[in-house]
């Protein structure tokens, strides 16, 4: 069969080792997976509330346009709701982008180390792709804006990166794009908004009345804690919308994840809750790692990215067999690192007691 060529060299996306599966390679009774950055929260009760008393019939398709829950965001977005796209999780808003502007006569312009996906659709669409260096963890825009040729015709920003953490401030924002050509579609993916409390990150929505080719990425996966219910959102100019809508599945967004969003969309006193117990989390891994001597990223998402200068495998091993998941750092670009999601204060607590028990035993063992 005549597969795109490149997709011989492309590995379908590996997930983590699931709990129940390291439970019983381990033998062990309780895991902690701190991989995925999930909210250890899980999602507000309203949640459960509406999906436990769901009255929707199965047999019916969803709202294509997803009307109820558009209103809702656009209330609480304050744009109109011709400026909101729906996704399949903000994942599948990426493959809309990539597939509508993404070809072999185009090139793509992004980071490295970022979010995997836009690198991976990217390349499915069979285009040239771009990757500039980060520096010191965080965007390199001047190199990024240089990069930009006639042929570009999308750019992606991670903000605050995965996996470092690091935002792009307001005014770098704002300066990057007065440089792009108004024909270069700008993704910032912000799927960790809502975690950030940084005075100087971007106001992207006030940059949308300006620009029509920057379109901001969200999702309901991270501090609404609805991963499982797949729902991410694009914002951006109605007439980048409606470019963009043609590529849509009719009906990518089911009936119950409706709902759910809906329903997790008012209990914002939940999300300001989530928002405080990470930034306490992550001064716990601030703290443990400024005691130890670790070098970390200051991050502004629910996630730390720990350098411990030995090999990420590694490290990532020795806390799996003791029940905690992490990610390696290898797969992610950052070889020496392991990136943990910020977890529950006992969940920070047994992870870096264990950290700790792997410095110890290391120091023991290069003596
Ligand atoms: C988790 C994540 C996403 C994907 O979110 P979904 O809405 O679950 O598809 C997108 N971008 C970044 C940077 C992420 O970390």
């Amino acid at each position: 069969m005549r597969w795109k060529e490149q997709l011989l060299k492309l590995k379908p996306y590996q997930p983590g080792k699931s709990t129940g599966e390291v439970k019983r390679q381990y033998g062990l009774s309780d895991i902690v997976k701190l991989a995925s950055n999930e909210n250890p929260f899980g999602s507000s009760e309203k949640v459960r509330e509406e999906i436990a008393g769901y009255p929707g019939k199965f047999s019916v398709y969803p709202d294509g346009y997803a009307s109820e829950l558009r209103t809702s965001l656009a209330e609480h977005l304050g744009v109109s709701e011709g400026q909101i796209i729906l996704g399949n999780g903000s994942d599948e808003i990426i493959q809309m982008i990539a597939r509508g502007l993404l070809s072999p006569q185009t090139n793509t312009v992004m980071a490295a180390p970022t979010f995997p996906q836009y690198k991976h659709n990217g390349i499915i669409e069979g285009c040239g792709i771009t990757e500039i260096l980060l520096v010191n963890g965080a965007h390199d825009l001047e190199g990024m804006a240089a990069a930009i040729d006639e042929r570009t015709s999308v750019v992606w920003l991670c903000s605050p990166n995965n996996p470092t953490g690091i935002h792009i401030t307001e005014e770098e924002l704002t300066a990057f794009m007065a440089r792009i050509p108004d024909d270069v579609l700008v993704v910032l993916d912000e799927a960790y908004f809502e975690y950030v409390t940084a005075e100087n990150y971007h106001d992207s929505m006030r940059l949308l009345q300006q620009y029509k080719n920057l379109i901001i990425l969200r999702t309901f996966s991270k501090i609404y804690g609805l991963a499982s219910f797949r729902v991410g959102y694009g914002i951006a100019h109605e007439d980048t919308i409606r470019a963009l809508e043609p590529v849509r599945e009719p009906f990518n967004v089911n009936s119950l994840a409706q709902a759910a969003a809906i329903a997790a969309l008012s209990d914002q006193a939940f999300i300001d809750e989530c928002r405080r117990e990470n930034r306490a989390g992550l001064q716990q891994f601030y703290d443990f790692c400024d005691h130890a001597g670790l070098k970390y990223y200051p991050s502004e998402g629910n996630f730390i990215l720990i350098d411990l200068n030995r090999n990420g495998q590694e490290v990532f091993q020795f806390l799996l067999e003791r029940g905690y998941i992490v990610r390696s750092g290898t797969a992610l670009g950052f070889p020496t690192c392991i990136r943990v999601t910020v977890g529950s204060k006992e969940q920070n607590d047994g992870v870096i007691r264990v950290i700790k028990e792997f410095l110890n035993v290391d120091t023991a063992i290069s003596k």
